[in-house]
């Protein structure tokens, strides 16, 4: 594998430039050797194997070592990407956008620097995973519950700076982060909030402080490296109770959303639920060749009859009930009863059907941290995904629209539709798991293509993405394009003050320094 310099530097300019910062954090947190950096490539590429690879990377232990690392690249203008522990897969994992970026991995930065049980909250530096924070909130027999990711291996300052998200209450992972400390490329240090005042004990508890609030802008951003965040913690209910509704028809996505919608709104359901096609829950149980040998989509009859042999339908919801018994009961009344209109929906508690999902998403909702929901991945040999991701508003008419766009996409091109939606207040994260095989570079090729495509239909019909992969931000950065892309040029006027040389992570979310802005790297 090659591993490419950075932009405008020769060999012997990034051999000084690293000598540097060898003197800057000692010999052995500078990692230069193939089999060293080979972990921060991306895992399931769809460009060559290679192409999202760093020149090397730094792994600094403390925040006057950031702030060196940072004047160091800014006075030789070397290319930085931080990551915290660099598990985003499906939208590039620890790899750098721009290649030849020095990778500046946090993970030795994994101290939990406070939890408050009678505010509720915790205050993690970048390497604390949410594996970790639970086990710490075990260990002290914490009346508080963590929310977490799908796959909770990564770091909770990674997750939120990405604006992932959870299933609890606290499941919009951007709304219950609060304070925040960040490097700035010139080395200065800042706290966001309340943070900024010496002594004070709010920091956690006032998102805003006092004057501009900037924390969302070190959010999906490239202009500082975030040190220590915030995040609220909620306590643990007084009961707990997982559901799953099956839907046996495609066509029942419309009516389930229209009925759902209200119910988020108003609160009844105060949690982030999800919806998930027939293929994404089957992937949980047996790889594809299991249900259908042949190539080409599932056909609709083999599809009928995986349902069938599943006992779950072509759409299944998942969600939770919180709080004491009587709570419980009130509130899946009503939720039954919204539902209840649909033919042959079907209502199950967990532990009273045999679900692999239903039990993962359990744990989930719980906020109890694994890694099951990975099992898709043997989907296909080989298995990897990038992901076609649109915000669709919460009504039954977008959602169709939604799924048969990205059903119909993913037919012509061979491949089943793996989505689901995950339900905010008033919109849903559609998530379309466009899954290949990676060591076939035909599939990786066609799967680019294929989410090309959608972005472009999408983007025509007035839906934009939330997140995405390395190798299209730029394309979604385009079709945020009102009044002739104001947007970007305010992130670009922005880079350009905080970071004039350009070395934070060039290119993320279509945010080019300067000197690299139209070079088409
Ligand atoms: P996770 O392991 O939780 O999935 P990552 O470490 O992969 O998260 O981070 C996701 C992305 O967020 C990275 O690719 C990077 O662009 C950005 N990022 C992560 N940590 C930081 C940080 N501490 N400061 C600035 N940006 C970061």
């Amino acid at each position: 594998m090659t591993r490419p310099l950075p932009p405008n530097f020769s060999e012997s300019e990034l051999t000084s430039a690293l000598d540097s910062l060898r003197e800057a954090l000692g010999a052995t947190w500078v990692l230069t050797e193939e089999s060293e950096i080979a972990s921060y490539r991306d895992p399931f590429p769809v460009l060559e194997a290679d192409h999202f690879s760093p020149s090397a990377a730094v792994l600094p232990h403390t925040v006057e070592e950031i702030q060196e690392i940072v004047r160091i690249a800014t006075s030789c203008g070397l290319p930085l990407s931080p990551i915290s522990t660099g598990k985003n897969l499906g939208f590039g994992g620890a790899a750098p956008r721009l290649p030849g970026a020095v990778i500046v991995d946090l993970k030795r930065m994994n101290r939990i620097l406070e939890v408050s049980e009678k505010f509720g909250y915790a205050l993690v530096e970048p390497g604390v995973t949410y594996f970790d924070l639970y086990q710490h909130l075990q260990r002290h027999n914490s009346g508080l519950m963590l929310d977490v990711p799908d796959l909770a291996w990564g770091s909770i300052v990674g997750n939120t700076l990405e604006r992932g998200v959870g299933y609890t209450p606290y499941g919009d992972h951007l709304s219950i982060q609060c304070g925040m400390e960040v490097v700035l490329a010139d080395g200065d240090v800042i706290r966001t909030g309340m943070g900024a005042l010496p002594g004070s004990n709010t920091w956690q508890l006032f998102k805003y402080g006092y004057g501009p609030q900037f924390d969302p802008m070190f959010t999906q951003s490239n202009f500082g490296i975030v040190t220590k965040i915030g995040i609220w913690l909620m306590p643990r209910p007084a009961g707990y109770q997982a559901y799953m509704i099956t839907l046996p028809r495609e066509e029942d996505l419309g009516t389930f959303v229209d009925a759902l919608r209200p119910l988020r709104l108003d609160g009844t359901i105060a949690h982030v639920p999800t919806l998930r096609s027939l293929f994404l829950d089957a992937a949980a149980v047996a790889p594809r060749s299991a249900f259908h040998p042949g190539t080409g989509p599932i056909p609709d009859s083999v599809a009928r009859r995986m349902s069938d042999d599943l006992g779950i339908g072509r759409w299944n919801f998942y969600g939770a009930l919180y709080g004491p018994d009587a709570v419980r009961a009130a509130t899946w009344s009503v939720i039954r009863d919204a539902f209840s209109g649909i033919p042959g929906a079907g209502f199950h508690f967990e532990g009273e059907h045999p679900s692999p999902v239903l039990a993962t998403r359990a744990k989930i909702m719980a906020g109890v941290p694994n890694l099951e929901t990975y099992d898709i991945l043997r989907w296909h040999d080989n298995g990897g995904h990038i992901d076609f991701a649109p915000v669709s508003p919460a009504t039954g008419e977008d959602a169709l629209r939604q799924y048969e766009l990205a059903r119909d996409r993913c037919h012509e091109a061979g491949k089943d539709y793996m989505g689901n939606f995950i339900v905010g207040r008033r919109e849903m994260h559609h998530i379309c798991m466009l899954m290949f095989d990676t060591a076939s570079s035909e599939d990786r090729a066609a799967t680019l293509q294929l989410c090309r495509t959608l972005i472009k239909e999408a983007a025509d019909l007035g839906y934009g993405e939330y997140r995405v992969h390395p190798a299209l931000m730029d394309e979604i950065a385009a079709t945020f394009s009102y009044h002739d892309g104001s947007l970007l040029r305010l992130s670009e006027k922005i880079k350009d003050a905080l970071d004039p040389a350009g070395v934070l992570t060039p290119g993320k979310q279509g945010i080019w320094p300067r000197h690299l802005r139209g070079s088409g790297l």
